[in-house]
Order: structure tokens, then sequence, then C-alpha cells
């Protein structure tokens, strides 16, 4: 679990000032593990939070990255997507239902880099790997076989 004291130290360390509109922030993009848009994430603070724009929501979130506190997340569905989590991972994006979901295999990334260094590329230096599966969510209740 997150605390406030753990967001203050975060944006702290990454020496961004501590303000009512970053706490927010940064506390919702922390609780969505579904790499969120600036508009979900707006649409998650603003009952609570009613003098917090949308456009201090995109500017925040850009902040954050700058800082490294997030990542933007590039998808196929060509939203601006971020992510609290900035740990090397791979992502598994859900077309029909569009969430994108962490994907950690040390084995897999391994794997493809050593195919890659097997390969010789010219001229190129491979530093590191991050995958973007796609894939469609199977809705369990609707996969249930009628007998
Ligand atoms: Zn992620």
């Amino acid at each position: 679990m997150v605390t406030l004291t753990d967001i203050k130290d975060k944006l702290t360390e990454a020496n961004l000032k501590i303000t009512h509109q970053r706490l927010v922030i940064y506390e919702a993009l922390l609780k969505c593990m579904n790499h969120p848009t600036a508009e979900y994430i707006y649409d998650k603070i603003k009952e609570d939070n009613p003098s917090v724009s949308l456009g201090t929501v995109h500017k925040t979130l850009d902040k954050f990255v700058e800082v490294d506190l997030a990542k933007k997340v590039l998808s196929t569905d060509h939203l601006k997507r971020f992510d609290a989590n900035i740990s090397k991972h791979n992502h598994i994006y859900l077309e029909n239902s569009k969430e994108i979901i962490d994907y950690h295999d040390e084995e897999l990334q391994q794997i493809i880099l050593d195919y890659l260094k097997k390969k010789k590329l010219n001229n190129i230096k491979i530093k590191d790997v991050q995958l973007q599966i796609n894939a469609d969510k199977i809705d369990k209740k609707l996969s249930v076989s009628i007998k």
C-alpha cells in the first residue's frame, strides 16, 4: 500500500515541489494498474478535486515522465497513456477491452537478447527489449462450453 508519505518522498526525490495537484494525480496514477490516459485520471479525481483541470493533469503527467516518475506507454490505440511502473517490463495490450497489463518475464527477455546477440546486427548495440504483445481478453463466462 502506498502512503501519502511515500508519495511525498517520491516527489521530493524527483526534485518536484509538493503541490496538492501533484499529490492527487500521482496517487491516482499509482492506483490505476491499466496504464491510464490523462482523461482517465482526470475522471477519477475531478469529483474530489474540482479545481484541477484536464490541462493540469496533462501537464503534470508529462512532468512526471520528464523526471522519471512515470513512463509514457505507446500502444496501438494511439492514445497517450502513462505507467507509474518505471521498471523494465513488457505489456500485453488487450485490443477488445483496450486495457494494458504488465507482463514480467525475465526468461523471455533473456531469450530475445541472446537471439539478437547471435544475429550480430550491424552497427547496432541492443540495450534492452520491451515487448508489446497484442491480445484479446477472453471472457470466461462466454467460453464455458454448453453441455
Ligand atoms: Zn506497465
